[in-house]
């Protein structure tokens, strides 16, 4: 039977609690036990895939086509497992189903409430995220203590916990310790109302984690420990550390899993981090740095790239370096020569992206890579944009667009870029994208073979748009490779430039598959490029 640890938080949100789960994930797998996490998410969406990168950070996609909270992202990568649909939750999909329940009438006429309807059907969620039965099920609810839309999930925990026996179950509270900068003062306050709060709810945490900005001195632990009901061991500190991946190292030097693993009665292995403190390591003091651009729209905030992010550092950690990664709004790169914002740039990326904005830009950006050599990786949007450069620059078609940037009925003619099924019927906003694993055969003359290693891979998608399979022959006579397609569908998957340059483009998004540990064959492959290209820059 699995055992449960639920990870809640106070005081503030961004606090960090999905790297703090994923790293406490990582820990108990280096302690050779299976482990599986659940994140809960109190917003009316019933997904991620509606929201907007800006305000939320990025979409996750899984295997099984699910678009989820970047905390799975983090979940994934550190503990280095695959999730699905069953472990994001949502209140949208909890009332969803309570709703559908009901119009079924499955419930007999009763009265439907948040206690017992809602509430059974969060623990049920709960339960059938364990349902592969691992060893540790986390489970991380997101906001903070205290919002009334985390209400209904709180008090599922302490059913949940009230049910399972003391052994089976572990709560863990984490808190901002907010400094004064002035006085140089770390204050607890708001930690304590945290505490209380929880407490209101009939909640007892069993360890309380702090974030703060300086580690935690011994007096102010005891302090936290008394206010909390705890033992002051059970007050963890996880002070602002050189990189998050440190954050594994920070909690189990003090104990945290030995603790959890006594509590829950789990046996008490040995955690092998070294492998970790190496990467770590390697993104903490690399041997050099280079620098590529990447061209995207939710330029201002990294976070709606977190997964690319991650791919690039993991490659490049394999290689002793640090590659700066320089977003750039796409719209800067409008009507202006591309050399004056990408020159001394060793790379281009261009990542996913959705709607006309910022296109024209991208095409440009996409140019002048294929012009001048400049090692470019295309990720979805990125090869959409790329085919559309490749047809109006080479196939001389000057007028290749993308369905998706013409407001009325597309010329088919000059679409090269096209929408498949619900061809010119309006499509809903939610739901309706290729999502999830995908197969692809890669073409053995290809660098993506040579990268990949292997004909038959498979990449996670979420996109509505195809390369026009129509134009597909013509790409092919004026020199672009093909490099992978569907092996059912025929669809193009992958394109590339033959000869020396690198210049790779993917429908999916291969950052999804990224691990520290295991970086991805085809970052690493774009990071070799990178890497000599700016080698070529230095010596010239
Ligand atoms: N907007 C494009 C499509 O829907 C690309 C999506 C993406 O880059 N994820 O096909």
């Amino acid at each position: 039977m699995s055992k449960f640890i639920f990870i809640t938080g106070g005081v503030v949100s961004s606090l960090g609690k999905g790297v703090v789960s994923a790293s406490l994930g990582l820990i108990l797998r280096s302690r050779g036990l299976k482990v599986s996490f659940l994140k809960l998410d109190p917003y009316l969406n019933r997904d991620a895939g509606t929201m907007n990168p800006y305000q939320h950070g990025e979409v996750f996609v899984t295997e099984d086509g699910a678009e989820t909270d970047l905390d799975l992202g983090h979940y994934e990568r550190f503990a280095n497992i695959i999730l699905g649909r069953v472990n994001n939750v949502t209140t949208g999909q909890i009332y969803g189903e309570v709703l559908d329940r009901e119009r079924r009438g499955d419930f007999n006429g009763e009265t439907v409430q948040v206690i017992p309807h809602v509430v059974d059907a969060i623990k049920n969620a709960i339960v059938r995220a364990a349902r592969n039965n691992p060893d540790v099920m986390l489970v991380e609810l997101g906001g903070t203590i205290g919002d009334i839309e985390g209400m209904p999930f709180i008090e599922a925990i302490r059913q949940f916990i009230l049910e399972k026996n003391r052994n089976d179950v572990i709560l863990l509270h984490l808190v901002l310790l907010p400094g004064l900068p002035v006085s140089h003062e770390i204050k607890t306050k708001p930690a304590q109302h945290s505490a209380q709060k929880l407490r209101e709810c009939g909640l007892h945490m069993n360890m309380l984690i702090c974030r703060s900005e300086e580690p935690m001195r011994e007096p102010l632990r005891k302090k936290l420990a008394l206010y909390s009901n705890l033992r002051p061991e059970h007050v963890i500190d996880v002070p602002d550390l050189r990189v998050i991946y440190d954050v594994p190292d920070c909690l189990h030097r003090q104990n945290l899993d030995a603790m959890i693993c006594r509590h829950l009665e789990l046996p008490e292995t040995e955690a092998d981090l070294s492998p970790w403190r190496q990467f770590s390591e390697a993104v903490s003091n690399p041997q050099r740095t280079v620098k590529i651009a990447a061209v995207g729209k939710y330029a201002g905030m990294a976070d709606s790239y977190k997964s690319l992010g991650e791919a690039i550092l993991h490659a490049a950690a394999r290689r002793q370096a640090r590659c700066e990664v320089n977003w750039i709004e796409a719209e800067a790169l409008e009507g202006v020569p591309a050399a004056e914002i990408l020159a001394g740039y060793a790379g281009l990326v261009i990542p996913g992206g959705f709607g006309y904005r910022g296109a024209s830009g991208k095409v440009n950006a996409i140019r002048f890579a294929r012009e001048t050599g400049l090692p470019f990786l295309g990720l979805c949007y990125g090869l959409q944009c790329a085919v559309v450069e490749f047809a109006r620059n080479v196939c001389g078609a000057p007028g290749a667009t993308s369905a998706e940037w013409s407001d009325g009925d597309p010329d088919p003619s000059q679409t090269w870029i096209t929408l498949l099924d619900n061809q010119g019927k309006a499509t809903p906003r939610g739901g309706t994208l290729r999502l999830g694993a995908q197969p692809c055969r890669l073409d053995r003359q290809s660098r993506a073979f040579k990268a990949y290693g292997e004909e038959l891979i498979s990449e996670r998608h979420r996109h509505r748009y195809e390369v026009d399979p129509a134009k597909v022959n013509l790409l092919r006579q004026h020199g672009l490779l093909i490099s992978g397609q569907n092996p059912q569908s025929g669809l193009v998957e992958m394109i590339e430039l033959p000869g020396e340059q690198f210049f790779v483009a993917t429908q999916a998004h291969p950052e999804f598959k990224s691990r520290p540990l295991y970086p991805h064959p085809l970052f690493l492959a774009f990071m070799d490029a990178i890497l000599s290209q700016a080698d070529k820059a230095r010596n010239s």
